[in-house]
């Protein structure tokens, strides 16, 4: 694992038409924010919804599938050599893109 090219794009896939910038430039929590924004709200819409129908044990459920996911990404991203900083973002730019499938 090529550890100079973590935090960057070439790293975390990022999927916008926002991200066609060059693979070597460098990821922040903020560009992962900003080009998976929609996929991340997906997941506070679903937890809203739970709420409503189930209340707190629905949206425990939700937040916790929710943090599953990110554990299971940032810990086969970390056994894959890359740094922290580049499994949670890349973690993150995963679970957040799981809605897609949806
Ligand atoms: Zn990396």
């Amino acid at each position: 694992m090529d550890r100079t090219f973590c935090k960057t794009r070439e790293h975390i896939r990022l999927e916008s038409p926002l991200a066609d910038e060059p693979g070597c430039v460098r990821v922040s929590v903020r560009d992962v924010l900003r080009v998976e924004w929609l996929g991340l709200a997906a997941w506070i819409g679903v937890g809203v919804v739970v709420f409503l129908v189930w209340h707190v044990v629905g949206a425990t459920l939700v937040a916790g599938v929710f943090g599953m996911l990110m554990a299971i990404g940032f810990f086969w991203n970390v056994s894959k050599g890359h740094s922290l900083g580049c499994s949670f973002l890349g973690a993150l730019a995963s679970v957040a893109r799981v809605t897609e499938f949806l």
